[in-house]
């Protein structure tokens, strides 16, 4: 582990930052030695990566003004990078004078228009700029919506980053695979504080569907911000720390000017269900299917559902099997840190299944959202030789469906029942307790809280606006609410809260390994070729008498008879015909006018649109 965990009993003060004990190991830098030793992790690549990322950004977002960075010493400057309008890529900067900070850098999954794209990010672009300002960034906890974009972001802009132990270790997880070692990590208990520029910043425990999730208050010069992070209220966690409602509530008392909070739940009335119900149901099903083999698909990262599984696995005397390269990950990380509980004896290797009956097996699987590579979704293919299903098995999903990915999770319910199994899923059973707070728990928070302003987060568009109404049933004034856009700057002083200028912001790609493999010209073709196909027109001409020597056409990906290709040539060279090829300036000039022959009468035979790729010879 390369991140060192900071006491916070004893308050000592470095420049910039209040860390309560650091302590120096291999890789572990505190705030000052940071200051000598990260260098940019790749310094060269950052202009070049900011300039692409413009380029891609410009045809998904709306136009982009060009920030004017005048000075407001008096004005605190909130600017919304990713996650909202949106659930996924969470990204927020907090700027006073010379001082910014940055909270959590999440990642999102492409969406249908995107082909061929492995992950979006958010753009960074004003990070880059502003380099010299940040001082610190501050996770709230581990899902991929807030950590998943750090492995490439911290490859633009450099900063130390903050969180507790189970989101630190599972962001060094994601950097040892991109191989980043310099980077500062540094790891906060719920409940301590530290100091970063003119920033003070309390982690505060919350209840999430992952263990060490915080939320936090933020002193600035102009008041208290209070930002929830993902959470919901659970009296009876699984880990028995429920939410710090009394601290939330002095801080609420003190003061606080803005709240942001999470929306993901509005629309659903009520409260959560506590995690530890969803082992009484979990319960059922084990002693349901006590003479069948079964196997659970959840989520890695939620330690308390997995360690509520691992329980149940033991009192119903069975071994446990872990599949999925992230759940093996995860199980180990966890472990080894304290947060999940494994009795020795309890795990056995996935190849092993085999050699046990099946009542006396537990296989723990990722893929609850029918992700194409994942064990489940292989296995569900018959694509996973380790685990064959068969009539004797019992699929258990212990997770709701993001949305989105409904398609891919019901063919993989749909292929288990085709091989025999049961499938236990969300629509049958509660046997998942949400991580994000209903009407009932926001209406408490924001009770409790009592801000002057408030600004929801963490939602699509519908959600933002049916927190913002929530916010005014509770007595808010509506002039004092904002729904922020990506690339929005809120402006905050003690008493007003304002839009401010927009600046650069929006999506960028990543495809394959690469950042902005895929920008907006690569996906328009990507776009083109799958909607319409394609036509290649190869052209051979005489070097000598610079005459048509042969002439060959290919369709790919519609409907291209012998009798069109005829047609399509017969357009080719009667077009050729008329043209002087000794007059013909360049290779583009010829390869337009092969186009243009056989665009129109394409369209009119096949009614699409294919790309048209011409290619000339010289022979
Ligand atoms: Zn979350
Ligand atoms: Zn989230």
């Amino acid at each position: 582990m390369f991140f060192k965990e900071i006491d916070l009993k004893k308050d000592k003060i470095n420049k910039g930052v209040a860390l309560e004990k650091t302590t120096k190991t291999k890789g572990v830098k505190t705030q000052k030695q940071k200051k000598v030793k990260a260098k940019p992790i790749d310094k060269v690549n950052n202009k070049i990566k900011s300039k692409k990322s413009q380029r891609a950004v410009k045809n998904i977002n709306k136009p982009v003004k060009v920030t004017s960075l005048k000075k407001d010493k008096n004005k605190l400057k909130i600017r919304f990078i990713g996650g909202v309008g949106e659930i996924g890529k969470n990204m927020t900067a907090i700027e006073y004078g010379k001082d910014m900070i940055i909270i959590d850098a999440g990642l999102t999954f492409p969406t249908d228009s995107m082909p061929g794209v492995d992950l979006v990010i958010p753009d960074v672009s004003f990070l880059v700029e502003n380099q010299k300002k940040i001082r610190g960034m501050v996770i709230t906890h581990g899902h991929e919506d807030h950590i998943g974009g750090l492995p490439y972001i911290l490859k633009d802009i450099e900063t130390p980053v903050f969180g507790t132990k189970l989101t630190l270790t599972l962001i060094e997880n994601k950097l040892k695979e991109h191989r980043l070692k310099e980077v500062s990590l540094n790891c906060i208990r719920a409940g301590g504080t530290i100091k970063l520029g003119c920033f003070t910043i309390e982690f505060i425990n919350v209840n999430h569907s992952i263990a060490g999730a915080v939320g936090l208050a933020i002193t600035t010069p102009v008041g208290t911000i209070f930002h929830t992070g993902d959470f919901k209220i659970d009296f009876t966690p699984v880990n028995g720390q429920t939410i710090d409602l009394s601290r939330i509530s002095e801080i609420g008392k003190k003061g606080v000017l803005l709240m942001m909070a999470d929306s993901t739940n509005i629309e659903i009335g009520g409260s959560t269900i506590s995690e530890s119900v969803v082992k009484d149901t979990l319960s059922h099903v084990f002693s349901d299917n006590s003479t069948r083999r079964l196997i659970i698909a959840t989520f890695a990262s939620n330690v308390h559902r997995l360690q509520q599984i691992l329980d149940l696995a033991v009192e119903y005397k069975r071994k446990v099997a872990f599949s999925g390269r992230s759940m093996i990950n995860i199980a180990e990380a966890a472990a080894k840190i304290g947060e999940l509980n494994i009795p020795d004896g309890l795990i056995i290797d996935i190849e092993k299944v085999k050699n046990f009956k099946d009542e006396q097996v537990l296989i723990v699987s990722t893929g609850t959202q029918g992700e194409p590579m994942s064990a489940l979704t292989r296995m569900a293919s018959g694509e996973f030789n380790k685990v064959t299903i068969g009539n004797n098995d019992t699929v258990v999903i212990s997770a709701s469906v993001i949305p989105g990915n409904e398609k891919m999770i019901y063919g993989v319910i749909n292929n288990l029942y085709r091989l025999g199994a049961e499938v236990i899923y969300e629509s049958l059973e509660p046997i998942h307790a949400s991580g994000h707070a209903c009407q009932d728990e926001l209406k408490m928070i924001h009770s409790i809280v009592n801000p002057k302003f408030f600004i929801p987060v963490h939602g699509e568009y519908r959600h933002l606006k049916k927190h913002a109404r929530l916010a005014q049933s509770l007595g808010m004034k509506e002039s004092n609410i904002l729904i922020a856009d990506i690339g929005d700057t809120v402006e905050l002083t003690s008493n007003t809260m304002k839009f401010g200028e927009k600046f650069q912001a929006g999506s960028r790609f990543v495809d394959g390994i690469g950042i902005d493999g895929a920008d907006s010209f690569v996906l328009r073709d990507r776009r083109h070729l799958a909607e319409d196909g394609l036509v290649v027109v190869v052209v051979s001409v005489d070097e000598a008498s610079l005459t048509l020597n042969s002439l060959e056409i290919i369709g790919k990906g519609l409907v291209f008879t012998d009798d069109m290709i005829n047609e399509a040539k017969s357009c080719v060279v009667h077009a050729l015909d008329k043209v002087d090829l000794r007059t013909i300036r360049d290779e583009s000039e010829l390869n337009g006018i092969i186009r243009r022959s056989v665009k129109n009468y394409i369209f009119k035979a096949t009614k699409k649109n294919p790309m048209i790729l011409p290619v000339v010879m010289v022979v």
